[in-house]
């Protein structure tokens, strides 16, 4: 199968609501080229130098959502561009965000990382923690004027077991719709990869982050 064809059959099935990004990660700037050029106009990258990379070459009307984990001291070369950071997953990061938005006259999008998987893993946020970042983020608005948090993002465990992973999305949404009622700028729910993204929709994901099943696997 083509990437261009991959990429029209999984779009023919997303509801209108659910964003699609195209997860390019490891993939040669041709490839992306490909689904560039059968409509595709949002990649997602996991590292900031290769976004960057592939950034400076293609067509300046892509939006490109960094999707993978973000250290601190690299925010700067992506803060001129990128469209939305998905793995937000502290208020020191928010704070080097925000002022890395800041030097470039932007206004960064930020979805915060919520750990839903039952693995062990290193990044998200607890609930607690994402009521605390909330918090300190609406009490000191002055402070935070780049940037916009937008939404979730979460990632389930990896396995095969269906009602682990729809448990695991339901519990996301319901922490997002929650916040929602508070929360105008709270619009986007990242949630489902190839594997799992139907799931995702039926759950009440707004955005899906799909890799392998358009560029194959990695
Ligand atoms: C790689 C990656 C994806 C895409 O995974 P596929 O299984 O290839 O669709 C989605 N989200 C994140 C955070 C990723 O790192």
């Amino acid at each position: 199968m083509s990437i261009s064809k991959n990429l029209n059959n999984i779009k023919s099935e997303l509801p209108a609501h659910v964003t699609l990004v195209a997860v390019s990660k490891t993939k040669p700037v041709a490839d992306l080229m490909e689904a560039y050029d059968a409509g595709q106009r949002i990649f997602g990258e996991n590292k900031i130098q290769e976004m960057t990379d592939k950034w400076e070459v293609m067509p300046k009307d892509i939006e490109w959502h960094m999707i993978g984990h973000v250290q601190t001291n690299k925010v700067k070369y992506m803060a001129p561009y990128v469209s939305l950071i998905h793995g937000v997953d502290s208020l020191k990061l928010l704070q080097e965000i925000n002022k890395q938005a800041a030097k470039n006259n932007r206004v960064i999008d930020c979805l915060l990382q919520v750990y839903i998987a039952e693995e062990e893993s290193k990044f998200g946020l607890d609930k607690q923690e994402l009521d605390e970042i909330l918090k300190q983020v609406q009490n000191d608005k002055e402070n935070y004027k780049n940037i916009r948090i937008v939404g979730l993002m979460g990632m389930a465990t990896f396995t095969e077991n269906q009602n682990q992973i729809e448990k695991e999305f339901k519990h996301l949404k319901t922490i997002f719709d929650k916040f929602t009622i508070h929360n105008s700028q709270f619009t986007i729910l990242s949630m489902g990869m190839s594997g799992d993204y139907q799931l995702a929709i039926s759950c009440g994901s707004t955005m899906v982050r799909i890799g392998s099943s358009i560029f194959g696997s990695r």
